[in-house]
């Protein structure tokens, strides 16, 4: 199909140059991004289907660098997966979102669940459950409040591996939760060995709702399968009333996007959380 012209392949060349580029770029300012005070959190509020009240929150990373500006996780977490600088980073995350936590629940936030994500690279080497341990230890954060997200893509590695680390991190008392269910590798066998507490229905089931007979179909099922194993179920990127109804109608426990909230900084999230409730 390309054969189609020199254009075509130039066109496709300089992209791939621009995005090489970038990539470079961006590996080379990553290294320095945390001693730098670069990153930063950003907090989405969770809320709970069953009354309107905010439940829970999740932590998500930026970076604002001077010259690249800001930079999305998406583009810069899989290069420092690469990389290995997603071990430091992920520290800080872990160590940042612990203490801002624990400094919410001293002055009163009512947060029942702090959600952090754990890049697959950081679950599989980055010692995750040490890095952890010292998150909670110096944040004095209680462990159950906080729970870790992963994607199905750490079903790909080894088992064993994979389910020691599991045991390693019940057994500090956090919860984990499967992220972007339905969009990977992973078998309900593997759901279930994992001791999930929940699961998370991928953005792109949720957009289909209530329109997309098929997204419905698949997201039915995602929560009766949960339900009868007994894990809590979060639907991301709610956009609508229309998708938010149709969550509650059909028993799906808990809800994030846009809806209720973008993710916002740290004062910001404050007065939401003092201030709003939905119905
Ligand atoms: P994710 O964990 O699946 O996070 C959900 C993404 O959807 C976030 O994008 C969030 O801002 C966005 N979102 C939330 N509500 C809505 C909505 O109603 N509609 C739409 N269209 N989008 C919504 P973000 O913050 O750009 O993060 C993108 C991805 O980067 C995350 O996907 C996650 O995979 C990764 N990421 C973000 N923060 C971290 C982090 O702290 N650590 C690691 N390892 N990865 C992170
Ligand atoms: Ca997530
Ligand atoms: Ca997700
Ligand atoms: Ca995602």
């Amino acid at each position: 199909a390309k054969a189609a012209g020199g254009r075509t392949y130039r066109f496709y060349d300089a992209k791939m140059n621009d995005e090489a580029a970038s990539r470079m770029r961006i590996r080379s300012h990553l290294a320095r991004a945390v001693e730098k005070n670069e990153l930063s959190l950003l907090w989405q509020a969770q809320v709970d289907l069953s009354n309107g009240s905010f439940c829970g929150v999740e932590a998500l990373v930026r970076w604002t660098h001077p010259e690249l500006g800001q930079v999305s996780p998406a583009t810069f977490i899989p290069v420092a997966e690469t990389t290995g600088h997603i071990l430091p980073i992920g520290t800080w995350i872990l160590h940042t979102a612990c203490r801002q936590a624990a400094a919410w629940l001293a002055q009163g936030l009512q947060i029942s669940s702090i959600s952090v994500n754990i890049s697959m690279v950081q679950f599989i080497r980055g010692n995750v459950e040490l890095q952890v341990a010292e998150a909670l230890r110096s944040s004095g954060l209680p462990p159950s409040l906080l729970k870790l997200e992963i994607t199905e893509s750490v079903f790909m590695h080894d088992k064993d591996t994979v389910l020691e680390t599991v045991d390693r991190l019940v057994k500090l008392g956090v919860k984990l939760s499967i992220d972007d269910f339905g969009t990977g590798y992973s078998s309900l066998s593997c759901v279930q060995r994992l001791k999930v507490d929940a699961i998370k229905v991928d953005q792109s089931f949720v957009r289909g709702l209530p329109g997309n007979a098929g997204s419905c179909a698949i997201v039915k099922a995602v929560i009766d399968m949960a339900k009868a194993m007994e894990l809590a179920v979060v639907a991301e990127g709610v956009e609508t009333q229309e998708q938010c109804d149709w969550l509650r109608q059909n028993g799906c426990g808990i809800a994030q996007g846009y809806l209720f909230s973008k993710p916002l900084g740290a004062s910001d999230f404050e007065n939401l959380w003092a201030h709003a409730a939905w119905r």
